[in-house]
């Protein structure tokens, strides 16, 4: 079968090369950096496991189910839901279907009328009764519009929905098309959010050591794609050129617009993360915590290790701080206004006792999904003969689209579509 060379080993290169394999296809990645899983990776950190950037996985993509073993993953769970800091008070407010014990705080949470709560309900046994496929066919329309078309309150959309979305889509304006909303609420209410035990890092470690050894050629960057005629043929790496009868390009969309010499105006969207040792958890539920104040730095906190303990050494805890953007601030002024934030939600916690462990700024976490985005898309899908484009950027800026890319990419090759 023909020599496919894959580039980049992210989740959606690692995903195309495995089912390429798997198919007996001859496959080679190329990645630039140092280790596998591109935006999914794992830091060690004087112990402490630290994701790149606050991440969790959704049991219920259709990918996962696929192309994941969670229980080699061993995946330790989210509650559904959310503590919310309003006014120095923490309210709960969680999925009453799949946490019964919380329900009745649930309900009392004065924060919402009961309409909203009714609405959540009504929308979600809308969303479930919805095909994936034709979730991404409604009108393409921002978040916001359809939310308010659904009739929630103002408050339920700037206090709950905009920092929990704010934490997933990485902004807070609910600019992001109702499309990529619809899929993500449907996901989040038909199965678990988790993390590996090991971290985030495990997930494409787990892919990458289904792959033959020596399939992957890490610090390798490809720096340009070896045209004959309008045919692309091969690649440059580090000088050398590398025959391909096909070249997958699983590479973030601007690194893709680049190598093919398209213009695309797709946007990336930023994440700030901070982890802290802290000597005692914050809070005891396995809920992440949002802040509700509109002029709030930190936009969601999470007590790790309440979830997955392994993430800190025996003994400590791992708090993890996520700030929904970039941010102008240094790191001393970002740590000192971070502790001012929290420890004024906390009455009672004195954050001077936490050990900063890692600040991650990542200015190219995810593309943005504003309505319209879907035309940039296939932009990208169009491209050249000898080259397949893969990676999130083809389906949307998530797990499920990296793998379902790479999968996708894979059967193209096997079906001789190129
Ligand atoms: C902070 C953060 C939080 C997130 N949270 C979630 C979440 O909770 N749930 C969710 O579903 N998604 C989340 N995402 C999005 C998700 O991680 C990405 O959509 C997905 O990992 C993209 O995978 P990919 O393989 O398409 O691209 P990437 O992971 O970007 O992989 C591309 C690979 O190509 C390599 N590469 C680049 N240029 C070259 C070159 N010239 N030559 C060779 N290799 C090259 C890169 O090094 C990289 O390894 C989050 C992302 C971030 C950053």
């Amino acid at each position: 079968m023909a020599r496919v060379v894959v580039v980049g080993a992210g989740l959606s290169g690692l995903a195309c090369a495995r089912a390429l394999q798997n198919s007996g296809a001859d496959v080679q990645v190329y990645e630039s950096s140092d280790d596998v899983g591109g935006r999914v990776r794992t830091d060690y950190v004087e112990g402490y496991r630290l994701d790149r950037g606050f991440q969790v996985l959704l049991q219920a993509y259709p990918a996962v189910k696929r192309d994941l073993d969670l229980a080699a993953l061993r995946v330790c769970r989210w509650d559904p839901g959310a503590i919310l800091i309003a006014q120095g008070r923490q309210y709960v407010l969680a999925d009453p279907r799949r946490v019964p014990q919380l329900a009745l705080a649930s309900a009392a949470c004065p924060l919402f009328a009961m309409s909203d709560k009714i609405r959540v309900l009504q929308m979600t046994r809308r969303l479930l009764a919805i095909e994936d496929k034709d979730l991404f066919a409604m009108p393409d329309e921002p978040m916001a519009d359809y939310l308010h078309r659904c009739g929630f309150s103002q408050s339920f959309i700037e206090m709950f929905i905009a920092p929990f979305f704010g934490g997933i889509f990485l902004e807070t304006h609910l600019e992001t098309s109702v499309r990529m909303f619809a899929f993500v609420w449907k996901m989040l209410a038909k199965g678990g959010t988790c993390v590996p035990e090991q971290g985030m890092g495990a997930i494409p470690h787990q892919i990458a050591s289904n792959l033959r050894p020596g399939s992957i050629l890490l610090n390798s960057a490809i720096s340009e794609l070896i045209r004959q005629g309008n045919k692309v043929v091969g690649l440059r790496v580090a000088g050398d050129v590398i025959p391909a009868e096909i070249v997958i390009l699983a590479t973030p969309f601007d690194v893709t617009a680049k190598l093919l010499g398209i213009d695309i105006s797709l946007k990336w969207r930023q994440s700030t993360t901070l982890y802290y040792s802290v000597p005692r958890p914050l809070y005891t539920h396995r809920l992440i915590t949002l802040l509700t104040d509109p002029r709030r730095l930190v936009n969601n906190v999470a007590m790790v290790t309440n979830v997955a303990p392994a993430y800190a050494p025996p003994g400590k805890h791992l708090l993890c701080c996520s700030i929904s953007q970039g941010s102008t601030l240094t790191d001393d002024e970002l740590d000192a206004a971070v502790r001012r934030e929290i420890g004024a939600a906390y009455a009672n916690e004195d954050t001077r006792s936490w050990r900063l462990l890692k600040i991650y700024r990542i200015a190219n976490a995810q593309f943005e999904q504003r309505p319209g985005v879907w035309q940039q898309l296939e932009l990208l899908r169009k491209s050249a003969p000898g080259v397949i484009v893969a990676g999130e950027a083809t389906v949307s800026s998530s797990i499920e689209g990296a793998l379902a890319s790479g999968r996708s990419a894979a059967d193209r090759v096997l079906n001789n579509e190129t």
